[in-house]
């Protein structure tokens, strides 16, 4: 069966035809590292790790480059910086709060099962690569300088019509529509409503760089261009797959394009755009204001990492989730099946039943549904498990840490099943019942067999 994925643009499922097999390239917006990363942020990771996995296992391990950014100059990391740091200069300060935050993402990705991409570039060493889009854009007559910015034109696109994709169809909008839309207060410097900004000047004491387009202030890039820059550099100019989150197709994504097609003179920038769906809280929003608002970090406390990636892959990535509660602990009881079933066999090649609907549009929660289906084979599932980017650790490791985590005493356990073991032998049966449901109401239970006692923590 062949590799099938939604695209955005086309709004259409595909086959999945790669550029190049032996170099299949993907780029995903990663975060911008002023904060913990919320649970939202780790859908797109979560589910673009899947897609690696999957591409990988399909092409080979050689074959694909996956690349992820880290965006480290934005307005909220010097507000963080100003805020955290206010006896540093901006600049030092900024490094430690983008320094920091970038460690605290990687420790919470890595416990959520996800490799690492393949690079994973900083906005502020691609500054060049962002000059040299932007001086080809004012040479194409697609982007002009004023008042020490430099801003896009999607009006200029769109009459240029050559060869170029059309501004608003990633998004599916009317530029039409968004001029007679736009905000009346328009910055002065722009010609049209809707230019937006690729360059703009620093502010005193804020990160800044030589400017393009002959502009004597330093300055900084805007958001959309340093995307554009670090695919072109890591991936080229025309690549196979470009992901993010649904609430980036506009503006972000749709501008990527306009900047990357516009300045290399082409009709696409990536083949296949793909968006995941958002996620909220029991039922809500997520925001800090009505107080819903969980870090991976926090979760990362309760529950391991793999509870959480599981909780992420029951629903469809294209579709809404609603995280709760309730859904953690039977991911956490699944989890605990499967590592009890799987973990220790020497794992077989992934079930059929599991990687067809992986390649269909990566169906996770069809997947997922197969894995159940193959607790009677357990090569099968133990391979199927890790092609998903479970089982990264033993079934003892996995049933120990669930101990340390429940604060149960593990002496004192065994020593009470010793106490009931002689209490039963004695034929004490009422004893033996009251050990039994002190050790229930500590959280354990246990289980008789002809080999003995033994026990786990009970979910
Ligand atoms: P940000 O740091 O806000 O740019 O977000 C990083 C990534 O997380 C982007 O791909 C966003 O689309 C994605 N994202 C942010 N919030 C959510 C959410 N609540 N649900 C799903 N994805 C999200
Ligand atoms: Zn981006």
């Amino acid at each position: 069966m062949e590799l099938r994925l939604y695209d955005t643009l086309t709004k259409e499922k595909r086959p999945f035809v790669p550029l190049d097999a032996k170099n299949v390239r993907m780029y995903v917006c990663g975060p911008t590292v002023y904060d913990f990363a919320h649970i939202g942020n780790a859908r797109p990771v979560i589910v673009f790790d899947v897609l690696f996995r999957l591409l990988r296992h399909t092409y080979g391990e050689a074959h694909v480059k996956y690349v992820r950014n880290i965006t480290d100059v934005d307005d909220k990391i010097n507000d963080r910086a100003a805020r955290d740091f206010p006896g540093l200069p901006l600049n030092e300060a900024i490094r430690k709060v983008t320094e920091q935050t970038g460690r605290q993402f990687h420790a919470d990705v890595d416990a959520l099962g996800a490799l690492r991409p393949s690079v994973e570039p900083r906005a502020t060493e691609h500054i060049g690569e962002m000059r040299e889009i932007i001086e080809r854009l004012i040479a194409g007559g697609f982007a002009y300088a004023a008042e020490d910015h430099v801003l896009f034109s999607p009006q200029a696109m769109n009459a240029a019509n050559a060869g170029l994709p059309r501004y608003g169809a990633l998004s599916n909008r009317s530029l039409d529509e968004m001029i007679a839309g736009a905000r009346v207060d328009v910055a002065p410097y722009k010609k049209g409503n809707t230019d937006f900004v690729l360059w703009k000047p620093s502010k005193p004491g804020e990160p800044s760089w030589p400017s393009p387009a002959g502009i004597k202030a330093e300055g900084r890039p805007g958001w959309h261009i340093e995307c554009s820059a670090m695919a072109w550099k890591h991936l080229g100019e025309h690549f196979d797959i470009h992901g993010g989150g649904i609430d980036l197709v506009f503006p972000h994504h749709e501008n990527e394009v306009a900047q990357t097609c516009c300045a290399f003179h082409q009709q696409r920038m990536a083949n296949y755009w793909m968006h995941n769906g958002f996620l909220q809280v029991e039922s809500e929003k997520m925001s800090k204001s009505l107080g819903n608002f969980i870090t991976i970090h926090e979760l990362l406390q309760d529950w391991p990492g793999e509870v959480l990636r599981l909780n992420m892959l029951k629903t469809h990535y294209r579709s809404p989730i609603d995280w709760t509660m309730k859904s953690l602990e039977e991911s956490a009881k699944t989890l605990d099946d499967w590592y009890r079933v799987a973990a220790d066999v020497v794992p077989g090649e992934p079930a059929a039943s599991v990687v067809e609907p992986l390649l269909d549009d990566l169906n996770t929660p069809l997947a997922i549904a197969a894995l159940h289906g193959l607790r009677g084979e357990a090569a099968a599932l133990s391979g199927s498990l890790r092609l998903l980017g479970f089982l990264s650790e033993s079934a003892a490791q996995w049933e120990s840490r669930k101990q340390q985590a429940s604060g149960v005493d593990a002496g004192e356990v065994e020593r009470l099943i010793a106490e009931r073991t002689a209490a039963r032998a004695r034929k004490d049966f009422r004893e033996s019942d009251r050990i039994r449901d002190l050790l229930a109401g500590m959280g354990v239970a246990i289980k008789d067999s002809k080999d003995g006692t033994t026990w786990e923590i009970a979910r």
